[in-house]
């Protein structure tokens, strides 16, 4: 079983080769380690903790941590989608960490998004999880109580990918369908 330390090491490692910092907000960093871990635990790879990830390593492939994104992110917006891995100047506090636009390909967003209901509802059943069947799979939407983001997944997400507001702040919204 992969530990936290281990999962903190390997990023602050890859940080050091790449010239970025990790998030300096200790309360905040830890959740996206244990977001990381977690996801490791259960799909077998560490894919990114504030994104969907279907469990397909291939089509999960681009959102294994660090991201095919994270570059081209740092590069233009100084830290990467989920604030992780930041530059110098958001690590010193010089500039404001700011909330990063998904630059992952909608198409890809929606493969993982039909990938899980394919697998929650479908008729294969099959598994989209190391460990876990498809039928024990509950998909939920999330809404985040600070600013509004909407995400459909199995649990809310570690770390808001638009505000940073902690999982905590995250809520099922739930939708009341009625016919004519
Ligand atoms: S956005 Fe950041 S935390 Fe998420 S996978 Fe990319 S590099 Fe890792």
């Amino acid at each position: 079983m992969i530990t936290l330390e281990k999962v903190r090491q390997r990023a602050e490692s890859d940080a050091k080769t790449h010239g970025y910092y990790l998030n300096p907000d200790p309360s905040f960093l830890g959740d996206l380690l244990e977001g990381l871990k977690r996801n490791e635990e259960r799909y077998g790879y560490p894919s990114c903790p504030c994104r969907l990830a279907s469990g397909n390593f291939e089509l999960d492939r681009d959102i294994v941590c660090p991201c095919d994104y994270r570059d081209p992110d740092v590069a233009e917006y100084g830290a990467c989608y989920c604030a992780l891995y930041v530059r110098k100047d958001l690590f010193e506090g010089k500039t404001p960490i700011t909330p990063v636009p998904e630059r992952r390909p909608q198409e890809k967003q929606a493969r993982a998004f039909e990938t899980t209901v394919e697998a929650t509802e479908g008729p294969s059943e099959k598994p989209v999880a190391v460990g876990k069947e498809a039928s024990q799979v509950k998909m939920k939407l999330w809404y985040c109580k600070q600013c509004g983001y909407v995400v459909f997944r199995e649990d809310p997400p570690y770390v808001c990918p638009i505000c940073k507001a902690k999982r905590e702040m995250f809520a099922e919204l739930r939708m009341q369908v009625t016919g004519y």
